[in-house]
């Protein structure tokens, strides 16, 4: 299954990147394209406003490289930028086509048609893998404006790799190590030279079955009565299963045995902009289906289980967007893998062959 933000047709050549002489053909190519993208990750669109509920239909806008220079960069130019290519993300390659990302430090869009949009606006008004493409983008304009100095060091970070790769230029020339001077490894490396690469932060999101029924929870800041399936970071050392089961435990109280992995999905959207969701389906030990659910009232306003009729109802309420008074029960749209789980969970139940199986 491949979600929202995933998919992207781009070819990132992550091996041929290392090279820079290969990333800087594409620069110096004139059919070679470049999306200009806000350092908070807004992208630029050609746009149309819309007074009615329908969303019109967006499209990236691509500039040439010289558009981009002419039109940004004199005005704008980034203060972070040590060479003119270090505000610039080599994204990949598409039909012989480099595409790039460009970091641009004030919104300059003169034209409503011409707008920096939020991807969370884009969600169904843009083709799905250029949605992919506008995710990659902002993730990796956002990482780079968040990840300018060393953290060993404190020295301001190179760009490297077309823009994945961030090294500390904090290495001085090799030199002899006195103590080891006969050593054919007499030379050492001085400096810090430390080198960052692009953040994914591992999220683990999971439907919590008893193989009848669902817990869904909403949270305190949902608008409406959004319900949906538990989630949370990955902890240093920790497995997916073992997430998944402390999360459970910490916001409702119940314990998990099986966890099975269903798909995942980069994130992109709020403000854990790194995001890669791992999706499960877990089934509770034997026992604590009759349990009292114990909802940690700070992460959590209500949660408690539903059954496969009901959750069929918040699949339907998703389709349409609520009024901010809007209290009816909905589940989160097609757009987050929250909603698959929810609806693989009602299929499975649906279709016994699928492997939602009774707890035990
Ligand atoms: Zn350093």
């Amino acid at each position: 299954m491949q979600h929202t933000f995933a998919g992207s047709p781009l070819n990132s050549c992550q091996n041929e990147r290392r090279d820079e002489v290969f990333v800087s053909t594409f620069l110096e190519d004139r059919r070679s394209r470049i999306l200009p993208v806000l350092a908070n990750g807004k992208i630029l669109v050609d746009d149309q406003i819309s007074s009615s509920s329908i969303r019109p239909p967006a499209q990236l806008r691509w500039l040439s490289l010289q558009e981009f220079d002419f039109q940004f960069m004199k005005e704008s130019k980034s203060d972070v930028a040590d060479s003119p290519s270090d505000g610039v993300v080599f994204l990949g390659v598409l039909n012989e086509i480099g595409h790039f990302a460009g970091l641009v430090q004030k919104d300059l869009s003169a034209s409503d048609l011409l707008r920096f949009v939020s991807l969370r606006s884009l969600f169904y008004r843009l083709d799905s893998k250029e949605l992919a493409i506008a995710g990659q983008a902002s993730v990796l304009i956002k990482w780079r404006e968040v990840t300018r100095f060393c953290s060993e060091c404190g020295s301001a970070l190179i760009s490297k790799a077309g823009g994945f790769r961030l090294d500390c230029p904090n290495v001085r020339a090799l030199e002899s190590d006195p103590k080891q001077q006969n050593s054919s490894c007499s030379k050492v490396q001085v400096g810090c030279g430390a080198q960052n690469f692009p953040r994914v932060d591992p999220a683990v999101i999971m439907l919590i079955t008893d193989g009848s029924r669902c817990v869904l929870a909403s949270r305190p800041r949902r608008v409406g009565s959004m319900y949906s399936v538990l989630a949370g970071f990955v902890s240093p050392g920790e497995s997916i299963e073992e997430a998944v089961r402390r999360e459970t435990f910490e916001e409702i109280g119940l314990r998990v045995g099986e966890v099975r992995y269903h798909s995942s999905q980069p994130w992109m959207v709020g403000p854990h902009f790194a995001q890669l969701m791992v999706g499960c389906i877990c089934w509770v030990l034997s026992g604590e289906e009759n349990r009292e659910l114990l909802v940690d009232a700070k992460e959590l306003k209500d949660a408690r289980w539903f059954s496969p009729e009901e959750a069929v109802i918040g699949l339907d309420n998703a389709k349409h967007v609520p009024a901010a008074s809007d209290e009816t029960f909905r589940v989160p749209p097609d757009t987050a893998i929250a909603h698959h789980l929810i609806r693989y969970f009602v299929e499975s139940i649906s279709k016994p062959q699928l492997p939602l199986r009774k707890s035990c």
